[in-house]
């Protein structure tokens, strides 16, 4: 399978940058995966997983909202956060989790709700991620 070149950046710094085989992203209208070759692209992701493949193996990363844009052969992932299986804290996504949770049973105005949604599904997404370690 023909390669491309992925980068992954976050404010924080560049997350991953290398030549991918595949990479298979939750964009709001669904699952996407890119290939070598694909007509460029630039759509917003949601919360979830980014999956790497790479020499034949699958590389998952946990991101939150953010955009691709897949412009000749190089694709680039902007988001405000991206960690990898083991860099997951178990304890603080779980922590975020109840707190979402408790936010959610006292529901007060409706930015709080959506708030506390993407809260919920952000520690989600990580508890799920670092079970792939
Ligand atoms: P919390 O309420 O625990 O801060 P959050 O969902 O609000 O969670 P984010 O705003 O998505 O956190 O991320 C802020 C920063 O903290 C990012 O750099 C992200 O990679 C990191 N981060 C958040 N939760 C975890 C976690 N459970 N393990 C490791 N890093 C995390």
């Amino acid at each position: 399978m023909s390669n491309f070149h992925l980068d992954i950046v976050t404010p924080d710094k560049p997350f991953f940058s290398d030549e991918v085989e595949m990479v298979v992203v939750r964009g709001i209208e669904g699952d996407m995966a890119i290939l070598k070759g694909r007509a460029p692209v630039t759509t917003p992701l949601k919360i979830g997983k980014v999956r790497i493949f790479q020499n034949g193996e699958e590389k998952v990363a946990a991101v939150v909202d953010g955009y691709i844009s897949v412009v000749d052969d190089k694709t680039t992932i902007v988001t405000e956060a991206a960690e990898w299986p083991q860099e997951i804290d178990v304890k603080r996504a779980e922590e975020a989790k109840e707190r979402a949770e408790e936010l959610l049973k006292n529901r007060r105005d409706s930015i709080d709700v959506k708030r506390a949604e993407l809260a919920l599904q952000r520690a989600i997404n990580r508890l799920e991620v670092s079970k792939l370690k």
